[in-house]
């Protein structure tokens, strides 16, 4: 169960947990000769309360994943209340409905989970009403039995041509994708290979995307080994949900 209160004891364990999550980050970075400062913790909160977002907010992370928008919008105005400076970046991570639209805009400082052109469409024009620059990606489908969310590898060009050429309020910044899960991270390698691909054709093709959002608390090290910038890493910070 989600804790509703930490004590003393479980906030040195988040702590420890946080710590341990920015080393392997480190390590993994090294290892491949990335600077560690260039991949993003994105602290994935969905399901925990407010709370534990404060107690993290208090040990110093800044950009929390959440998967719900009404989830969301309410902790980002808890915390904002509590802390009005405090600079805290929220991401949406999960499926964008299109009757949540007009909310999201006024929640995330970026969503993941572009995967239509019609989404994009609605994205742009709420942000342009809300007078707002929107930082996008695109969630591209990798794999067949993945079926849930994401656009067909063989149809994120023309989406990231339109988005980049048509829509003044979106900013494209790069591509995410969610993998199956497997026990053993290796078999998320070529998933995380397959993306950065896709990036690296974007690129030839003269759309140059900066960030590879892939990764989660049991392969994240994997990610960042090809070349992820952010990671969205839940259950290892803050437990099972
Ligand atoms: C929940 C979720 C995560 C985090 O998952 P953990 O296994 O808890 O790290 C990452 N990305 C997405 C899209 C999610 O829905």
């Amino acid at each position: 169960m989600a804790p509703n209160n930490l004590s003393d004891n479980s906030l040195n364990n988040l702590a420890k947990r946080i710590s341990d999550v920015h080393r392997r980050i480190c390590h993994a970075a090294m290892r491949v000769g990335r600077a560690p400062e260039t991949v993003r913790l994105v602290a994935v909160t969905k399901h925990f309360p407010v709370s534990v977002v404060s107690e993290a907010v208090e040990l110093g992370l800044r950009v929390f994943g959440e998967s719900y928008v009404g989830e969301a919008a309410s902790k980002r105005e808890t915390i904002l209340r509590e802390d009005p400076s405090s600079s805290v970046s929220w991401h949406l991570i999960g499926h964008l409905q299109r009757n949540k639209v007009k909310k999201a805009v006024a929640t995330f400082d970026c969503i993941h989970s572009i995967d239509s052109a019609a989404l994009a469409e609605e994205v742009d024009a709420h942000a342009a009403r809300a007078g707002k620059i929107q930082d996008i990606l695109i969630q591209v489908k990798l794999s067949e039995e993945d079926t849930k969310t994401g656009i067909e590898e063989d149809r994120v060009f023309a989406l990231a041509e339109r988005i980049t050429s048509s829509h003044k309020n979106l900013n494209l910044i790069g591509l995410m994708a969610m993998p199956p899960f497997f026990e053993d991270p290796e078999l998320s390698r070529p998933f995380f290979r397959r993306l950065k691909d896709i990036r690296d054709d974007l690129a030839k093709s003269g759309i140059a995307l900066a960030e590879l959002s892939m990764g989660m608390s049991n392969d994240f090290e994997t990610a960042v080994g090809e070349g992820a910038t952010m990671v969205r890493v839940g259950s290892e910070i803050f437990g099972e949900r």
